[in-house]
């Protein structure tokens, strides 16, 4: 059975064990703090759980409760004691957010969270443990991947003959498109705020409070790592780790010989087995996703999906948006190319691309495609598409750039704070950065998402949620990746004085079906 149909059947085995769990299983909640009082008088805050929900929202003992409330109209009986304010809360349901107001007008919310003695808890406990153990498995491979990626991509062109010129305009076409990708995303992700009041039941982490303090200047200065083996110990410094491995791979390619053919091939040997390793542990995602999926249904039911499908919707959007309108205006301005005519020729590319989730395992389809039916040069093709396949990823920097913000806007609007300007700067710079250290293979790109989200001080629980319905957009955002390349080739190709979608053997004749070039 081919992988999509394992993890869509992962997918549904998930739904159907949490639904299961949901049914069958007795679950208790708790808010982690005991109040005391009598009846008529404010209750007080006698205990708080260290950890716990009350703790993760900040109550502290010795608070008093002025009103409580869950939804519109399910106000809590203040009036009749302790027991009666304890036993209201326990007859809600887990992750469900407890409004409190408190002495001071200061309000917090509370997200329940399941007895972990019930027996629904108990249930879940090996769910949890297994979603965990696939989580750790795909944040294992991050930081290998990025070093032996980037540095391998970048080794390889700055020593080549032909950097210079020709290196020139093809950096300046990927950096510019996935910038133009990562910039649709942010734009239709705040149009649309999929993540506004969207309902993922993920409490805030506490030390994540976006707008203060990260200016541009910031974010520059962070970039640079003052201890490399400190940067590389931690998935969370992302933007170090892909600077320097920007670095290192220049100079191993601007090195002289001996040094520069050992240290390339060694990083080369080492991007092989990392790919190696990561296919072996994307093989897991099927069960990965069963015990992700069977976890947060049984957790939190099925209503998770609704805001997910939304957000799908959006990141299809906003792909839609790039393929079909910045791609075809470079496409068209730059390279004076007929966009219909160009997608025509690249149909087997990008089908390759959508069916394997794989920019790295389409390249042969790819460069025989630009170069057959898109009459591109070998010298174009082997020096663009090898290099696009690694470090050009439109839909991934776009993709980033929208999940990361969904799931901030998801804690922003249940932790009642903006995302600042410098916030969502930094989310499209970190997604630029994301995607050009992204490996070509299946959800590459949420295995970056774990790093920026750690970047952030977010919790991944939110990338675990989005891994369950990963692959369909996984498979639109290659086909994208897969469309960018395919784009560069042409733009650089004519550029160079191949005659792109003309027949090559015969100049007189016209490419089957339509006159494909504008000139
Ligand atoms: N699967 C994508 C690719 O190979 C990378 C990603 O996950 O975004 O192009």
């Amino acid at each position: 059975m081919s992988i999509h149909w394992r993890i869509l059947l992962g997918m549904a085995l998930g739904v159907l064990a949490g639904v299961a769990l949901q049914f069958w299983t007795e679950a208790s909640v708790l808010g982690g703090f005991q109040v005391v009082g009598e009846a008529g008088q404010a209750l007080e805050i006698s205990a708080v759980e260290a950890g716990g929900p009350g703790d993760k929202a900040g109550l502290k003992p010795g608070m008093r409760i002025l009103d409580a409330s869950a939804d519109e109209g399910d106000l809590a009986p203040l009036q009749d004691g302790g027991e009666a304010f304890e036993s209201w809360l326990r007859g809600h349901s887990n992750k469900q957010r407890i409004r409190l107001v408190l002495e001071g007008n200061q309000e917090l919310s509370v997200i329940l969270e399941l007895d972990p003695e019930c027996a629904r808890a108990r249930w879940l406990a090996p769910f949890a443990a297994g979603a965990d153990i696939f989580m750790r498995l795909l944040r294992m491979l991050i930081v290998p991947l990025i070093l032996t990626s980037i540095t391998t991509g970048v080794a390889g062109i700055a020593g080549g003959r032909e950097f210079g010129r020709l290196g020139a305009k093809t950096l300046g076409y990927y950096i510019s498109t996935s910038f133009m990708a990562a910039l649709v995303g942010l734009m239709i992700v705040n149009l649309l705020q999929p993540g506004v009041g969207a309902e993922l039941g993920l409490p805030v982490p506490e030390d994540f409070r976006p707008g203060e303090g990260r200016s541009f200047l910031d974010i520059l200065q962070r970039m640079i790592p003052s201890n490399v083996f400190g940067a590389l110990s931690d998935n969370g410094n992302m933007l170090q780790i892909i600077l320097f491995s920007l670095l290192f791979g220049f100079f191993i390619g601007r090195s002289k010989e001996p040094h520069r053919s050992r240290m390339r091939g060694l990083f080369e040997s080492a991007f092989e087995i990392m790919m190696g390793l990561a296919g072996f542990v994307l093989k897991t995602i099927p069960y990965g996703v069963f015990v992700l999926v069977a976890k947060v249904v049984g957790e939190t039911g099925f209503d998770v999906f609704r805001p997910l499908l939304f957000y799908m919707l959006v990141v299809a959007s906003a792909l839609l948006i790039h393929s079909v309108v910045v791609l075809p205006l470079y496409l068209r301005i730059v390279g004076g190319i007929s966009p219909l005519a160009w997608f025509r020729a690249m149909v087997p590319a990008l089908m390759t691309a959508f069916s394997t989730s794989s920019s790295a395992v389409t390249l042969p389809v790819t460069m025989e495609t630009v170069e057959k039916r898109g009459k591109v040069s070998n010298k174009i093709t082997s020096f663009t598409l090898p290099l696009g396949a690694t470090i050009n990823m439109d839909g991934t920097a776009l993709y980033e750039c929208v999940g990361v913000i969904f799931l901030s806007q998801y804690y922003a609007s249940v932790g009642g704070f903006d995302l600042s300007v410098a916030d969502q700067l930094f989310v499209v710079m970190t997604a630029l950065l994301a995607s050009i250290g992204a490996a070509g293979i299946p959800s590459a790109g949420l295995v970056m998402m774990l790093a920026i989200l750690q970047g952030l001080g977010l919790p991944i629980e939110g990338a675990a949620l989005l891994l369950a319905i990963d692959r369909p957009l996984d498979m639109m955002r290659t086909a994208v990746n897969i469309w960018s390349d395919s784009c560069g080739a042409a733009i650089i190709g004519k550029s160079e004085g191949d005659s792109v979608l003309q027949t090559l053997a015969e100049p007189a004749g016209e490419p089957p079906g339509e006159s494909a070039v504008d000139s």
